[in-house]
């Protein structure tokens, strides 16, 4: 039997629920489709910095590269907020990490599920169609740049102060442009031929290479429509018509900012995954943080966990058909109307509001019916394919 060794990283706050079902829906898929799946446990974050003084301790890095792909949930928390520079901060396990194991591309596929789109605070027609997918640079650029804080006397300025200064560098490669820019080509061959690289190439000379670069990539894709769109334009276009992008590929910073403003576009972070992928052991994870606010309370969403997994699956085991069935799994349990507590509508019925693990175990049943099928859906396995909440 194929194995597979995942090195799962629960982190801080909702990150150990959420993995829990995560591991629910793998250990659903291998037995469905024949695999093995082993699992190891390392420190990340908050509880790394408590247990080792490190946000990522060299176990844990030791542990990832040994896997064949690594599942994280979430990082940090307000016991672990603090300004001193000199003091361990959770996401630098996050950081660290995606620097290690070489992790240049980051995904983020944005998608409306049917039955989450009144979620969107954005008008039905606006969302109607979105099908996007966000390539973001993740090791270069300004959160890896030479970086200082400093004092001097015109740093204090005329209203006095202590004369404090520091400054960011924002500094790309060619060949870091190129190989982002080659994952959202080969990524866009797969979807509907499309990219639009986001830049700021009126400004910033960085921009201008990037520019540059993507187009001289793009001679090897002639199959694939190109267009630029600068920052500030691709901010205003992704909400007024998001339809209009097929992949978005950009740098660190931009992607940052316009990935989580494209996931308002569903409505819900509890929704949305993200894969992070490199030349060797990919990373998986939802786009949403620890929510220190809910954890503990057994009512976060694990579908971004969830569909975390349908991405490793899909990109790390080339488990195709077993990715489309959670996607399937995930679509018919939202169908069926059951909500966690964040995707919840006015007229959800009380009975239909579930917690962390009931939803893990809904979408692992419809992967894998056990014996607590007929429990949790309310009828034989047999009768799940018409299931609909009316
Ligand atoms: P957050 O994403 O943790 O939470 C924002 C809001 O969304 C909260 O109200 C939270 O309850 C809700 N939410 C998020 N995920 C949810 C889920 N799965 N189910 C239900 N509700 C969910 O963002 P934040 O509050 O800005 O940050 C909290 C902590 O997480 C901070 O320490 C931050 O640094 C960290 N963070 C970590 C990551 C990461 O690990 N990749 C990303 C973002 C923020």
């Amino acid at each position: 039997m194929k194995t597979y060794r995942i090195c799962l990283l629960p982190g801080d706050g909702i990150g150990p629920e959420i993995i829990a079902e995560g591991v629910k829906v793998l250990d659903a898929v291998g037995e469905k489709y024949g695999v093995g799946f082993t699992y190891e446990e390392a420190l990340i974050g908050g509880i790394a910095i408590d247990e080792t003084g490190e946000a990522l301790p060299a176990a844990t890095l030791a542990a990832a590269k040994a896997s064949d792909a690594v599942l994280l949930a979430a990082v940090g928390g307000p016991k672990w907020d603090t300004t001193d520079p000199t003091r361990p901060r959770p996401e630098q396990g996050l950081l660290g990490i995606r620097k290690e194991l070489g992790l240049y591309a980051n995904l983020r596929p944005v998608t409306i599920f049917n039955a989450l789109a009144d979620a969107s605070t954005l008008k039905p027609e606006v969302i109607d169609g979105v099908d996007l997918l966000i390539v973001r640079e993740l090791t270069g650029g300004l959160y890896f740049g030479e970086r200082e804080r400093f004092y001097d006397e015109e740093g204090a300025g005329e209203d006095g102060g202590n004369g404090q200064r520091a400054y960011d560098t924002l500094e790309y490669r060619e060949y870091e442009i190129r190989r982002i820019a080659r994952h959202a080509f080969e990524m866009a061959r797969k979807r509907h031929s499309k990219v639009c690289s986001i830049d700021k190439a009126n400004v910033l000379e960085t921009s201008r290479l990037w520019r540059e670069i993507v187009h001289d990539v793009a001679k090897d894709y002639p199959d694939v429509e190109l267009s630029d769109l600068l920052v500030d334009n691709a901010a205003m276009q992704l909400i007024c018509r998001p339809s209009q992008f097929d992949v978005v590929v950009t740098e660190n910073m931009f992607g940052d900012i316009l990935s989580d403003e494209a996931s308002m576009l569903s409505g819900s972070l509890g929704m949305l995954a993200s894969a992070s992928l490199g030349d060797g052991v990919a990373l998986y994870e939802p786009s949403h943080g620890s929510a220190p606010d809910i954890a503990g309370q057994g009512i976060a969403n694990p579908l971004a966990q969830i569909l975390s997994v349908e991405m490793m699956l899909r990109y790390s085991f080339g488990m195709q058909e077993a990715a489309d069935d959670v996607l399937a799994a995930v679509t018919a349990v939202l169908d069926a109307g059951f909500r966690t507590g964040d995707i919840k509508q006015a007229d959800t019925p009380e009975d239909k509001v579930v917690g962390t693990e009931l939803m893990g175990s809904l979408v692992a049943e419809r992967i894998q019916p056990t014996e607590k099928f007929a429990e949790l859906w309310g009828r034989h396995p047999d009768d799940w394919k018409d299931y609909r909440a009316n």
